[in-house]
């Protein structure tokens, strides 16, 4: 007979591990059921200076989430690394299939974040990871003193784009927008940086090359006028960084769960429509994703996964 655990939650963000501790603390058994490495989006991001408590200079997404995770851990959450294929939320008992075995939860508080959105543009698969990549601090590293472009024009855009110029020989922002939409003090600093250049009003088509990204062709959103860019002679090939946002990770819930745009819908208890199923983070449909609102989030799901089951 499978234990049933009080709270089992669907992923390792700074969601689920918030999730994680309190539910921890509250002394509630705890599943945490993770695919993949701790930390979702959080721990591919560069640079997290505006975490409170974190480090006032910045810090690798990384080192905030491995604290995150040993603090859970101190609180006797179970891990499990595996991925869920199917969930049956709706019964008391709440089931949750995954590849590598069934488990059961009082309550389930789903946390799985979002991945990177693909530009969609001709070829874009097929130069993943031969010079198309969705993380600059997993990539960086590999076009040293190359040319890059990022693609968009959002605060991880600007950001991902001055962790790129401690690099790249330099790092041109495409945007489809003449303006853009990160904060302000990115944007300054962006445009301080000699590095850094723009192509506003601009769209990526088509990506060509034998086995590494070599070209690719840009429309201007304008004059729909289309034009090659091309890898210097010396290089070789360039690398195209994409930042043009998320999306949930919530296909498995869509048919049981409310959703907006793709994104559960929670009241601010973060409650579903199902009684005893939570959702928590960037999952979840809300105005602000940061780390720390999803951290927000996590703690006050495991406080109302507390207070259902009592
Ligand atoms: P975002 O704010 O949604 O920005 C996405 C950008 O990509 C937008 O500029 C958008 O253009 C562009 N875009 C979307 N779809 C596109 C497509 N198909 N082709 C070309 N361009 C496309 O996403 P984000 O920058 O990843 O940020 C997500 C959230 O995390 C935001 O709330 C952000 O504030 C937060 N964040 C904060 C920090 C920080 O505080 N340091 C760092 C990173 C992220 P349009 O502008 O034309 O829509």
């Amino acid at each position: 007979m499978n234990k049933v655990y009080d709270v089992i939650i669907l992923g390792a963000g700074p969601a689920g591990l918030s999730a994680g501790i309190y539910a921890g603390r509250g002394s509630l058994s705890c599943l945490i059921i993770e695919k993949g490495q701790d930390g979702g989006q959080i721990a591919l991001t560069g640079d997290i200076e505006n975490y409170p408590g974190g480090m006032p200079d910045g810090e690798p997404g990384a080192d905030l989430i491995a604290r995150m995770s040993k603090q859970v851990e101190k609180f006797g959450a179970e891990r499990v690394s595996d991925e869920v294929v199917s969930a049956n939320l709706s019964g008391e008992t709440k089931i949750v299939t995954c590849a590598g075995g069934e488990y059961l939860g009082r309550t389930v508080i789903i946390a799985g974040g979002a991945f990177p959105r693909a530009i969609g543009c001709r070829n874009e698969e097929k130069f993943i990871g031969q010079g198309v990549s969705y993380c600059a601090t997993c990539d960086a590293f590999f076009y040293r003193g190359k040319q890059v472009y990022v693609v968009g024009g959002g605060d991880s855009a600007l950001q991902e784009a001055l962790l790129l110029t401690g690099f790249a020989r330099s790092v041109t922002i495409i945007h489809r927008r003449l303006e853009l939409r990160a904060s302000k003090s990115l944007q300054e600093q962006a445009r301080a940086n000699d590095k850094i250049s723009f192509m506003l009003g601009y769209t990526v088509e088509e990506l060509g090359g034998d086995d590494v990204l070599q070209s690719m062709l840009v429309k201007n959103m304008e004059t729909g006028e289309v034009s090659e860019i091309k890898a210097g002679p010396d290089d070789g090939f360039f690398g195209l960084f994409v930042f043009i946002g998320f999306d949930p990770n919530s296909k498995l819930f869509d048919s049981v769960l409310l959703m907006q745009d793709g994104y559960i819908v929670t009241d601010e208890l973060m409650r579903t429509n199902i009684p005893g199923v939570f959702a928590a983070g960037d999952i979840r449909s809300k105005t602000l994703r940061q780390a720390i609102t999803a951290a927000s989030d996590g703690a006050i799901a495991a406080v109302e996964a507390y207070n259902y089951l009592n």
